[in-house]
């Protein structure tokens, strides 16, 4: 684990050589998938926890090369972009590999975004062609037609086609019979430098950019996963069939999606969104033996009476990621399956494309785990040293996994990723004599509401374009459930009326579901700032603490 020149800098280890996945003939990412599909043949890749549909490695296969046809019919190329939003179903893989064929590349967005956000995220992705579900098929479709480099807007759901927007049904008769997608994707490609995907993350400060993960970053995460699903069998002398309720449009839930296809075996359950029957009910029939959740759901697993309703004895690992869960929680949910359940945390940036850290033998409980294989860790002081055991400091990363960049914003990207290489995380951690890592504070500015990322920064510039606000301080409050909520410091202008309902009204107008202001609004006199204007958050957070002592 540590390494030679830098006992503190601690090395997952090298892949094991039977899963390197690009060999001579695999010149992109899209040939790996395409080849793992093949070798999955007619097991069963996914099915919907809805309708009990299934679907084969090989019909997803063929599907998505069929989807890699159309795209090249419309004049989809190498480098082009592509966007979808919508809730977790069948067409997200099956486009998204399509387009991967192609060496193009594809941008999950937020189903549940506003208008505000959802420009944002587009002008940063600036797909040709937007993918949209009935969920969001009318914002979508004005948002789109004022931006002139999206060409095509396909309604998955609907059935009239009229100026950019088309129907499933007419879109897919553009295919193009004669385009050869294998031969296409084995073309060699500059794996370091080609995109594959385009996510929305704030990182350590400001305002959601746009996270560019290369073929090379995916690929790395693949083959940490290969290791893990061959342990699975090992240790449980059965494949590994997965409920992950993550959506398709978050990091955490989209590569989970793309590792199970990877995976030659797996089964992954999905679900179009979360409901706790319906979860429950999907685990008992598919006889689930491993799910991903985020911590309100650990919450849920905990407390919830339906949890004896269903026979989830089937479940062998819980995995919990993308938020803080308490250890308390971990231990009751440990007892609620007696002890024969595996529970391990995940650790994970947006920016280093899913794991860093994870938990594979060893398990402590409250521990992230340990580096993932092909992972470089460290925990480092205020001056940048590299720090030993059981110190706490920042979280640092070097991998073939972290992110090539922000898009079009190199000062943003030089304050998250050092000229080493490394990735500051923004997160304060330590690793013990073991080298499994506890992760116990922030030091960044994100809030994180159910594991959705809330940017204060963004809250901050919406809540001033408000007239009747004079300035604003945004911070995230603690919640057993939701792990924080977004709480606002708000100064009024002078003589006006403004009460707490309508601060929250106004975010709930402009800001999509996990922004909302839950955690409540407070007005006082001032902003503390330093001496450059940079808001004191510590200062808030002592000053909510200190509010809610009196109440
Ligand atoms: P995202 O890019 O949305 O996945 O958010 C990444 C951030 O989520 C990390 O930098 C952490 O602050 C937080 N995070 C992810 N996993 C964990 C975990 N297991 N424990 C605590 N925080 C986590």
């Amino acid at each position: 684990m540590q390494t030679e020149n830098d006992p503190n800098i601690l090395y997952g280890g090298d892949y094991s050589e039977s899963n390197e996945p690009l060999d001579e003939n695999r010149g992109s990412l899209g040939a790996v998938i395409l080849n793992d599909l093949l070798l999955g043949g007619d097991q069963t890749l996914f099915i919907s926890g809805v309708t009990d549909k299934k679907w084969t490695y090989n019909d997803v296969r063929v599907e998505s090369m069929k989807a890699a046809r159309i795209l090249y019919g419309v004049g989809l190329r190498q480098n082009d972009s592509i966007a979808i939003l919508s809730e977790n179903r069948i067409e997200f893989p099956i486009i998204s590999f399509g387009a991967l064929y192609l060496n193009a590349v594809v941008a999950p967005i937020n189903v549940t975004y506003t208008e505000r956000e959802l420009t944002h995220a587009l002008n940063l992705s600036r797909p040709k062609i937007v993918f949209t579900s009935a969920f969001a098929a009318k914002l979508v479709t004005s948002v789109c037609n004022k931006l002139d480099f999206v060409k095509t807007i396909v309604h998955l759901d609907g059935n009239k086609s009229e100026g950019k927007i088309k129907s499933m049904n007419d879109f897919i008769k553009n295919e193009d019979k004669n385009f050869n997608v294998e031969a296409n994707a084995s073309k060699k490609v500059d794996i370091k430098n080609q995109l594959s995907f385009i996510m929305m993350s704030s990182g350590t400060t400001g305002i959601a950019k746009g996270v560019q993960q290369t073929q090379e970053n995916v690929l790395s995460i693949i083959q940490s996963y290969r290791d893990m699903f061959v342990l699975f069998r090992m240790l449980h002398d059965t494949k590994s069939i997965i409920l992950n309720i993550a959506p398709f449009f978050h990091g955490f839930g989209f590569i989970s999606m793309l590792l199970i296809s990877c995976s030659r075996e797996a089964t992954a359950v999905f679900l179009p969104r979360f409901e706790e029957n319906a979860f429950f009910k999907a685990i008992e029939k598919h006889k689930v033996n491993i799910i991903t959740v985020v911590p309100p759901i650990m919450v849920l697993l905990a407390k919830s009476p339906l949890v004896d309703k269903y026979d989830l004895s089937s479940i062998k690992d819980i995995g919990s990621g993308a938020a803080h869960l308490s250890v308390e929680i971990e231990e009751q949910v440990m007892k609620r399956f007696k002890g024969q359940v595996t529970i391990r945390q995940g650790y994970g940036m947006t920016e280093s494309v899913f794991g860093t850290l994870g938990g594979t033998v060893l398990l402590k409980p409250g521990s992230v785990g340990q580096p993932m294989k092909g992972v470089y860790a460290k925990v480092i002081d205020e001056n940048g040293n590299s720090l030993g055991p059981n110190k706490v400091g920042e979280l640092c990363f070097k991998s073939t996994r972290i992110m090539k960049g922000y898009v079009n914003d190199e000062k943003a990207t030089s304050e998250i990723i050092d000229k080493d290489g490394w990735l500051h995380t923004g997160d304060l951690g330590y690793y013990d004599d073991d080298f499994q890592f506890f992760i116990v504070d922030r030091l960044k500015e994100l809030i994180k509401y159910k594991a959705f990322q809330v940017p204060p920064a963004e809250l901050e510039a919406l809540l001033l374009k408000n007239p009747k606000i004079k300035d604003v301080g945004v911070i995230g409050i603690p919640d057993e459930v939701a792990g924080e909520l977004p709480f606002a410091f708000v100064v009024k202008q002078p003589g006006v009326e403004l009460t707490e309902e309508e601060v929250k009204d106004f975010v709930a107008k402009n800001a999509s579901n996990a922004k909302w202001l839950r955690g409540g609004v407070k007005f006082i006199d001032e902003i503390p700032k330093n001496l450059s204007g940079k808001i004191l958050r510590k200062d808030l957070r002592d000053l909510y603490k200190n509010t809610k002592s009196k109440l």
